[in-house]
């Protein structure tokens, strides 16, 4: 029987920094870029062991242990005995403070960021759900405000912007409905270019329809039907075809059950033993057997787009869960652009910088389309000076 690794949830991640390890930043001062790696932040590798050995397809007492983990760190056991009693009470925290030492607000160091870009160009990723709009107990009512759209139109005016996310290509056009972006759906699996080539596209940009797992998609859909049938008996549970993954969301489904549920995804995928299963915000995700994520779809936009081994790009990744790890991965590895994560709590990320909810990400949008207008106006200004201060060449 195959192995199936899950990986470090949100939630696991979010009981690690109540149970006080994040270490103590000697100091508020933040270098930039951001060193590589992540010493003097979070120490999670004792739970990033254990986790990892977690396996889905072990035996049941391993998925009870994963359901126990998610349920002692959900929000509601968290008030009634942990350092980190809610969002607000951890703005108060001295290890949320910490933390956003280490990972300060991009709309702290807003020109800083915008100081980095000189003589290059900002390329925009945008994760979906929990980054442009809020996370809903159903998924199918995860809609953008009109606001935030507009925010996003405007600033694909300005620069190439780019949706990525879990779920369905189509789905995610569905709620976004701007036509002048890059969308990757299914983490990355399914990437679509815009069908009119915005005027700020490099030349030797490509048009772009991307589907690195298309041979998996009579078994993805296999498995949906297989997951729906199976988890019918369980209210409030929610099985996502995303074309070329599946998740079976836990949102609605009562604690209690929650062990239930996972073990009926275990059984079906007992006959699917080629599949991977990934770990997401109360989420249970199947995918193919394929090395492909939101990183790497973030690497194939920046090639599509002209970028390629250059210098003269800045990508900014902006996302709140685990899979868009793989993206600030990428960027932290490259020395290259800048990763935000949303986030009102201390969590492990290889990103450098945090913002606190999608409202923070609207300001940050709307900034940055501010700061585009004025830097046209004053062409040719460019301050050299912050440059030098930050050691950027
Ligand atoms: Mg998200």
């Amino acid at each position: 029987m195959a192995k199936r690794n899950v990986m470090v949830t949100e939630e696991m991640a979010i009981t690690a920094a109540a149970a006080g390890k994040v270490a103590n930043s000697s100091s508020s001062h933040f270098s930039f870029p951001p060193p590589r790696g992540n010493s003097g932040s979070v120490n999670f590798s004792n739970f990033k062991k254990l986790l990892t050995q977690l396996e889905i397809n072990g035996s049941s007492g391993r998925i009870h242990g994963w359901v126990d983990s998610m349920k002692a760190s959900s929000p509601t056991h968290i008030k009634s005995g942990s350092l980190l009693a809610s969002p607000v009470a951890a703005s108060h925290d001295e290890e949320y403070e910490n933390w956003m030492k280490q990972h300060p607000s991009a709309l702290k160091i807003f020109d800083e960021i915008t100081a980095a870009s000189n003589g290059k160009q900002i390329v925009m990723f945008l994760d979906y759900d929990g980054t442009l709009s809020p996370i809903v107990d159903d998924p199918d009512l995860a809609f953008m405000s009109e606001n935030m759209r507009s925010a996003v139109r405007e600033v694909a005016r300005r620069f190439p912007t780019a949706i990525v996310s879990g779920r369905c290509r189509d789905k995610v056009y569905s709620f976004v409905q701007l036509a002048e972006l890059y969308y990757a759906g299914s983490h990355g699996m399914d990437i679509k270019g815009p069908a009119k080539q915005p005027k700020h596209t490099k030349a030797k940009a490509k048009a772009v329809l991307f589907q690195p797992a298309s041979e998996f998609l009579p078994t993805i859909d296999s498995v949906y039907k297989a997951l729906v049938t199976k988890t019918e008996s369980t209210h409030g549970a929610k099985v996502e075809n995303n074309k070329f993954c599946v998740s079976v969301h836990f949102r609605c489904v009562d604690e209690k059950k929650w062990g239930a549920l996972a073990e009926q995804v275990r059984s079906v995928l007992k006959d699917y033993p080629e599949l991977r299963l990934t770990q997401g915000r109360k989420v249970l995700e199947i995918r193919p057997p394929i090395k492909w994520d939101k990183g790497k779809a973030l690497e194939f936009l920046l090639e599509s787009l002209g970028f390629a081994d250059c210098n003269d790009v800045l990508p900014i990744y902006i996302g709140d869960d685990r899979t868009d790890e793989d993206a600030f991965k990428v960027l932290r590895d490259r020395g290259q652009g800048i990763g935000i994560l949303v986030s009102k709590l201390p969590k492990e990320t290889s990103a450098s910088f945090s913002l606190g909810e999608p409202a923070e990400v609207m300001n940050f949008l709307r900034r940055l389309v501010d700061w585009k207008r004025l830097s046209h106006k004053e062409r040719g200004h460019h301050p050299h000076e912050r440059l030098g201060r930050l050691g950027i060449k």
